[in-house]
């Protein structure tokens, strides 16, 4: 028989941590806590199969569930020796979701479940607190009218302002048991008027109802978003945790919290965390309430005069610490752990691993593999490669000048400047139009996750470290400063006002999420120093991987960005990119306007001391690193000029009539310009362009080589070859080039001549063209392009389809397409290696700071990747879990 149900409690599991899969993170962290002597209130697993079970059998549950369920309930039943439905003591449960990966806030969750118009009576006789059982009928209804009866939630906070406005009070913990008495009678209304029906008031039917809920939820907007951001499948479902209720809310003996082994926004090895007295479950992360601090440490840094944990209750704090090395040793990893106090006695609802910035992950690992709790590899493997991009964040310039509007809590570091939007929609909207957004609400919800994620920064005006916001906006590594309480919001206006100034839509404000500063206006930004948990996380990165880093790179600037990035060569330089700038652009339009041998001769001629000149920077700065210069390579409708303006001036400088280069341009105007002339071809039918590039490379190497006094070594680069002829071609007209020099300077550099692998016919050809070619270097844009036959200029026309309808998993352009461009590289790679033992085999498309593509290209047997500058620490890291994940 299939097991749907796994039950905890009381010591005894049926599940454990590593059964995440059918458990959820929740319920596997639940079930492995109770087995290790956490005091965790026993409960029970839905499994994620049977939310698959749901969804392909038209929203029914396998018949052996309710089965299953009834004993699993019983289980609780003689734990808690409390009775589901009892009019004296009712046993009250919490219905939660629980995926395999964490989605906080994204599905639904039911409390107080069980409560009704006769077992609320129990709860206030037993708990001797009318108030309490009111209050927690009335949440219970809400909850429930929420989640699983579909009415809007507003319509149920009407009625409680409405009522705090009747008796003139202002919070939630001022309403009276009478208050709320008459607001849980207004509630049922509500019900009836909106669904037609009653109340339901058989706790097993409310169970079923919040099971099939929390399974539905799956399937909702926010969740869909998550999914689709995170990349977590669909067909992974959600686990439904049902547990014992513990109470935070039963006075002030009672609260409820939230802690994180370590300082999730720094990674400093404090405990960190929030907590509300008198307060149930959700309402420290919907950040309505601002909470205390749980450390005497933290409420010193952050200036509180609340009391915090571990001053009002010692005790139970020390037992919560203790539970937190415990956790954290047992799992190896930072802990972020929900925990609700009952009557002074400890309850842990939930431990995962915290979600972290980058600056923490990297911290946090460095540290646990110092304190060998974790070895070398499992620190390299627990950072994000892509998250490192989030520590090469500009930060704001100390010396800028700063007006501040305010200060709220720094809760997901860096900074960030941009138009005030007041809703998500808005955001989304602008950012499509390219503008840089600060999203600024009261509190965020997982409705805004869309928002959030379009926003460059994001503010809120309430709620503390752990609120949805915070928490969202370090998992996204968005900016974030939240709890700017000073900041009142006019959501209907378009407005917020801080110390008497106004701040409209539109206007332009920066936070700092590292401070907790709010800027009027746009503050100029740096670079972050890298710190030195970063280096020794990289150098540990470097004693793991096989595979090379190189860079693509040909301005200085970008050179000495990848050597401080720790880049072991240049894997592509391409040489067009070099003739951008306004000045140079010119000159190479005068060589492709040329009509004769003659004219070209004399604009190569201006362009050969720039290029020597290139070269030589690059070989002084490279020294004896390899450098590979790939010979020009323009499409050409990259270098011909678009603007009236640009006519005229190439008119002037070629001293010819507009006409004449008008005609030219429609000349050398192409149809299909990628496929057209240009890589190699160029070189065909123009030699002496390539003559002068390999000739300032020769004269350059050999320059440089005297200056520092180490041999220079340049790797020559033909692109776009298709056949062993050509390359051959080629070949001829550098060794050409190399004898003259050696008959001129009476020496000559060593050099290396290979080739692009861009287009299929070269990948199909590599034996032969191996033969004669030092090395190859996978140019998988174009390969890409030409396998898949789509093109990189026209494709976000239609692939956003192709990947929303899942026809194409992954953007080709960004992640090799491993089943079609993939197979091409490692026949080549086969064919290659096998006609030249000696072949040097790299990559230098975009694909080569891409982690997923990484892997693959370890796996190929690949010596190097090259990749943008700011990837190359990307790269290094996720050459080294390749390595990890393959060994
Ligand atoms: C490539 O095609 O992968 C490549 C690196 O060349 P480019 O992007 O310059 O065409
Ligand atoms: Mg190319």
């Amino acid at each position: 028989m299939n097991k749907w149900v796994y039950s905890f409690g009381a010591g005894k599991s049926e599940g454990n941590a590593n059964l995440k899969n059918l458990l959820g993170g929740k319920g596997a962290n639940l079930a492995e806590m109770n087995s290790i002597g956490i005091p965790v209130p026993p409960g029970f697993t839905i499994t994620t199969e049977v939310c698959n079970f749901f969804y392909s059998n038209n929203e029914n549950y396998p018949k052996e569930l309710n089965g299953q369920l009834k004993l699993a309930l019983e289980n609780i039943e003689k734990i808690t020796n409390m009775k589901f439905g009892d009019t004296s003591s009712p046993l009250l449960l919490s219905v939660r979701s629980g995926a395999r990966a964490s989605m906080p806030g994204m599905m639904d969750t039911v409390l107080n479940l069980g409560l009704n118009d006769i077992t609320v009576e129990g709860l206030a006789r037993e708990s001797g607190d009318y108030r309490f059982a009111y209050d927690s009928y009335r949440r219970f209804i809400q909850m429930y009218g929420n989640v699983v009866l579909e009415i809007d939630s507003s319509a149920f906070e009407e009625l409680i302002e409405c009522e705090k406005e009747i008796e003139n009070i202002k919070l939630d913990t001022e309403v009276s048991a009478e208050s709320w008495e008459k607001i849980t009678k207004q509630f049922k209304e509500l019900v009836k008027i909106k669904t037609g029906k009653d109340f339901p008031q058989n706790p097993i039917e409310q169970l079923w109802g919040s099971v099939g809920a929390v399974f539905s939820s799956w399937m909702n907007q926010r969740a869909i978003t998550y999914r689709k951001l995170n990349d977590i499948p669909e067909s992974w479902g959600t686990a439904v945790n049902v547990q014992a209720m513990v109470f935070g809310n039963m006075g002030d003996d009672c609260c409820t919290g939230v802690a994180f082994t370590r300082n999730p926004s720094t990674g400093a090895n404090n405990y960190y965390g929030e907590y509300l007295v008198n307060a149930q479950g959700e309402d420290v992360v919907a950040g309505i309430r601002t909470p205390q601090n749980l450390t005497i440490k933290e409420k010193r840094e952050q200036n509180s005069d609340s009391l915090c944990m571990e001053e009002s209750i010692p005790i139970i704090y020390k037992e919560l610490v203790g539970i937190f090395v415990k956790l954290e040793s047992h799992y190896q990893d930072m802990q972020d752990i929900e925990f609700t106090v009952q009557k002074n006695k400890l309850w842990i609802l939930q431990t995962r691993s915290g979600k972290r910035t980058t600056t923490a992950a990297v911290r946090i690992a460095v540290e646990m593999k110092n304190e060998e709790l974790i070895s070398k590899e499992l620190a390299v493997s627990r950072i994000d490669p892509l998250g490192l991009d989030q520590l090469l964040h500009p930060t704001l310039d100390p010396k800028a000048n700063k007006i501040i509007l305010s200060r709220g809590l720094p809760a997901s570091p860096g900074a960030a400047s941009g138009k005030v939007v007041f809703n998500s929609e808005d955001a989304v909207e602008m950012s499509k139009n390219g503008e840089d957004i600060i999203l600024v609400r009261m509190e965020t919800s997982p409705e805004d996750i869309h928002g959030m994620y379009a926003a460059k920064g994001i503010l809120t005006s309430r709620g503390g470290m752990t609120s949805h916001a915070a928490v969202v906006a370090r998992g996204m590594g968005r900016p974030c400063v939240a709890g700017a309480g000073e900041i009142l919001i006019d959501h209907v206006g378009n407005k917020f006002t801080v110390s008497n100034q106004i701040i409209k839509s539109g206007d332009l404000i920066t936070i700092d999420g590292s401070l907790g500063e709010v800027i009027l206006g746009e503050v100029p930004t740096i670079l972050p120093e890298l710190s030195k948990d970063f280096s020794k996380l990289m150098k540990w990165a470097d004693e793991i991987r096989d595979l090379n880093i190189r860079a693509n790179a040909e301005t200085t600037n970008d050179v000495k960005t990848a050597l401080e990035f720790g880049a072991e060569g240049i894997g592509l330089c391409r040489t067009e990119h070099m003739f951008f700038d306004s000045e140079r652009i010119l000159t190479v339009r005068e060589m492709i306007y040329s009509d004769t041998e003659i004219d070209r001769r004399k604009a190569l001629e201006k362009i050969a001391p720039m290029q020597k000149k290139d070269f030589a920077e690059i070989f002084e700065l490279m020294k004896n690193l390899p450098v590979t210069i790939r010979l020009l390579d323009p499409p050409l409708h990259e270098f011909l000029p678009r603007e009236e303006e640009e006519l005229y001036e190439l008119a002037r400088n070629l001293d010819k009539d507009i006409t004449v280069i008008r005609s030219r341009s429609i000349q050398l105007e192409e149809q299909n310009p990628m496929l057209g002339h240009r890589g190699c071809r160029l070189g065909i039918t123009f030699p002496e362009i390539y003559e002068m590039q390999v000739r300032s490379i020769f004269e350059s190497a050999l320059e440089v080589s005297k200056k520092i006094k180490i041999n220079i070594k340049p790797e020559i680069m033909i692109p776009l070859i298709i056949s062993d002829k050509e390359f051959l071609f080629f070949k001829k007209l550098v060794e050409n080039i190399a004898g003259k020099i050696l008959e001129e300077y009476g020496e000559m550099p060593q050099y290396l001549l290979g080739t692009m692998v861009e287009l299929p016919r070269a990948a199909l050809n590599a034996e032969n063209i191996a033969l004669h070619a030092d090395f190859f270097s996978f140019g998988t844009n174009d390969l890409t392009q030409t396998t898949l036959g789509i093109s990189r200029d026209d494709c976000a026309k239609f692939l956003p389809d192709y990947l929303e309808n899942k026809i194409i998993e992954n953007d080709p352009f960004i992640s090799i397409d491993i089943d079609g461009v993939g197979v091409l590289v490692s026949s080549a790679i086969k064919a290659g290696v096998k006609a030249n033992k000696t072949l040097k085999l790299g990559i230098c498309g975009e694909h080569g700071g891409d982690p997923k593509s990484i892997e693959f290209f370890h796996n190929v047997g690949l010596q190097y990747v090259s990749c943008s500058p700011y990837r190359v620490p990307i790269a290094r890291l996720a050459a080294a879990q390749a390595k990890i994940n393959n060994s």
